[in-house]
């Protein structure tokens, strides 16, 4: 495992001085780590992906569990440092992807879990897209900046929902598990973060709908919060083409046009998306 002084000694090594555009605040306390790859259950049989490896701190704590990790990282220092830091501390070589986590569209092996501590300015749109692109991957545990852990575990009629949490849902149950505290990271950030874990609704990792109509739930999604405070038949009368067309599109689905997003669940959006295509 690495700890505080090695991180450090790494860091010069590389004249690395964190970015914080990237996100790079490293964890540098191995029972954090250790704790992360515990709670997503990594197990021998397990292939992990990892979104931002960093010095390689949750890494080596990985892959203390299993040997299949696939670990991809933006920063070209961080990405081609990572091997021999594994390899001072005895693990094999593991899959390293110097790429944007956001453009990687294909892994050639099929991980079943995602475990990482994200950039924090990029949480949001990395875990929904791997959920997406990796229909594979069927369990994890994230590290995120605390409100945005609370945004996606956040269920209907809370303060905290809206479409971070509604998309989420489509794919998997999210569970905000544990506050971390700032002290384990170098540098110490100054937002509070928090651990998520997430498994997808069904074993076979099928999604609540069809691709075709998550698209058009996902719209709806996004033009309900658009207008959080108005009814959703205003809310969403500009997506749909008047208020009246989206009076009779909730009704048919069996929504209350007076109702608003916040107070709508997954599946009630998707009901909605079915009686607009049904209506076409
Ligand atoms: N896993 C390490 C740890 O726990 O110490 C580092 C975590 S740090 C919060 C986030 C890492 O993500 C940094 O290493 C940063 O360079 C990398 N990163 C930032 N944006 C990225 C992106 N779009 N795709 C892949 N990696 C990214």
């Amino acid at each position: 495992m690495l700890g505080a002084a090695e991180i450090r000694t790494l860091a010069q090594g590389l004249e690395l001085r964190p970015s914080k555009s990237l996100g790079q605040n490293f964890v540098v306390d191995a029972n954090t780590c250790l704790k992360i790859a515990r709670m997503a259950g990594v197990e021998a049989s397990d292939r992990v992906v990892e979104i931002g490896p960093g010095l390689g701190s949750l890494t080596l704590a990985l892959l203390s569990f299993t040997k299949n990790v696939t670990a991809i990282e933006l920063d070209k220092r961080l990405a081609s440092k990572l091997q021999e830091t594994l390899r001072t501390h005895g693990s094999e070589e593991i899959e390293i992807i110097n790429q944007d986590a956001l453009e990687v569209r294909s892994l050639e092996k099929q991980p079943n879990k995602l475990v990482a501590n994200l950039p924090y300015n990029v949480s949001v749109p990395v875990l929904l897209t791997f959920l997406e692109r990796f229909p594979s991957i069927q369990s994890g545990v994230v590290m995120v900046q605390y409100e945005v852990a609370e945004r996606l575990a956040a269920k209907p009629g809370s303060k905290s929902y809206g479409v971070p949490s509604a998309k989420a849902a489509w794919w998997c149950d999210v569970q905000l598990r544990d506050s971390v505290s700032r002290t384990v990271f170098w540098p110490i950030p100054n937002i509070d973060s928090a651990l998520l874990t997430f498994q997808r609704h069904k074993p076979s990792g099928e999604p609540i709908g069809s691709e075709e109509l998550r698209t058009v739930t996902f719209a709806l999604i996004d033009a309900a919060f658009g207008k959080r405070r108005k009814m959703l038949r205003a809310a969403l009368a500009g997506l749909i083409g008047s208020s009246a067309k989206a009076e009779a599109v909730l009704a048919k689905a069996g929504i209350d046009p007076t109702a608003r997003g916040e107070s709508l669940d997954i599946t009630q959006f998707a009901e909605i998306a079915k009686a607009w295509q049904a209506s076409k």
